[in-house]
């Protein structure tokens, strides 16, 4: 491999490697046989770190994937007749291939539009009573994407306005949270505050963009909905047989606190980032950045000078070019970016 490739980038935060905490941990667990498929002393200490750090009893549940979580999440939560309530960009909509769809048997996802990612109360309220004949599915569940898909935060006068909006609907509500971390670090709240405490029934806290190999948890603040989950996730093949290994991962990012170290310095990262490009003429950030992604907007040659001097990055999410920074983000490189995009700038605007 050449060493350009090792270089860092930013074009998404699942780019990084394992953080120590999470390594050591993995480490820590190796030795010996333990019993398999999660009846083992780390799924059990893993589990009751969530419940302490989350101030409350939930069931917690290990799973190798995002796309897992909130597939077999809502399939929980629905019957297949059912409708799940989605922002159009939703994970769950634009890169998850169907797999709510298909895990559900069915239940179809409800979009509503919206410019940051969020739903609103009132985009529910409509989603959800737009029909009622047979002939369209019934609005059963919300999901939300904490941090959102365009790196947009919801503060928790937000979710309690939408979870009261639930309630009301008799909708259950879930919330994506493949960068929760990333979520509690910009608020300042306690994972409680910005989950149960708000009215979040389920949550996937997301292990693999905060800096674990693979691996996401799920957690079901209402007990009574998480009947039968481990079944389905044996049927969905996310049952892990040497469970150990998804689930120290965690007692390392938990009881260090390196789930929060890593989501801050990303968020850092993204916001100093982002002050830089905010004063170069030509490049306009299309985003408030909330969280650790800078989305911006510049012409194509711009974006194609970047593309020449190495750097990748996607413009298919929101329509505009993204920036993710992940746990391990090197300022230097940081530097190194913003001077190159300088120089793009300068030389697209013929100077
Ligand atoms: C990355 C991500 C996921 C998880 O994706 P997987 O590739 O299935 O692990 C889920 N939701 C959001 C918003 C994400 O960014």
């Amino acid at each position: 491999m050449e060493s350009q490739d090792l270089l860092q980038q930013f074009a998404s935060d699942n780019y990084a490697g394992i953080c120590p905490e999470a390594w050591e941990a993995m480490q820590a667990a190796n030795p010996g046989h333990v019993t398999s498929y999660g009846d083992d002393p780390w799924t059990a200490r893993a589990a009751d770190a969530f419940r302490e750090l989350f101030e409350t009893d939930c069931e917690v549940f290990f799973v190798f994937n995002g796309t897992a979580a909130n597939s077999l999440a809502l399939a929980s939560l629905c019957q297949s007749y059912h409708g799940v309530i989605c922002s159009e960009a939703a994970h769950v909509e634009t890169d998850e291939c169907g797999a709510p769809e298909f895990f559900s048997n069915g239940s179809k996802l409800l979009v509503a539009s919206g410019p940051d990612g969020k739903l609103t109360p009132q985009a529910i309220r409509e989603l959800a009573t737009k029909r009622q004949d047979i002939h369209y599915p019934k609005a059963r569940a919300v999901t939300i994407t904490q941090a959102t898909e365009m790196g947009r935060v919801y503060t928790p006068p937000e979710l309690h306005a939408i979870a009261e909006e639930c309630r009301a609907l008799k909708l259950s509500l879930y919330m994506d949270g493949a960068r929760f971390a990333n979520a509690c670090a910009s608020l300042g709240c306690s994972p409680a505050e910005i989950t149960w405490k708000a009215g979040v029934d389920v949550l996937g806290f997301g292990g693999t963009k905060n800096g674990m190999a693979a691996g996401e948890a799920v957690l079901f603040f209402e007990r009574k909905l998480a009947a039968d989950f481990d079944y389905r996730c044996k049927q969905a093949g996310q049952l892990a047989s040497k469970m150990r290994f998804l689930s120290a991962p965690w007692v390392g990012m938990l009881e260090s606190g390196a789930w929060l170290r890593n989501a801050r310095h990303a968020n850092e990262c993204a916001r100093y980032a982002a002050e830089r490009i905010a004063q170069i003429p030509g490049v306009r950030i299309a985003q408030p950045v909330e969280a650790n992604s800078v989305f911006l907007h510049a012409e194509a040659a711009l974006l194609d000078g970047l593309r020449q001097r190495g750097w990748h990055f996607y413009t298919f999410i929101g329509g505009a070019a993204r920036f993710m920074f992940a746990w391990d983000t090197d300022r230097e490189r940081v530097e190194i970016f913003c001077r190159d995009l300088e120089e793009c700038a300068r030389t697209a605007a013929g100077a």
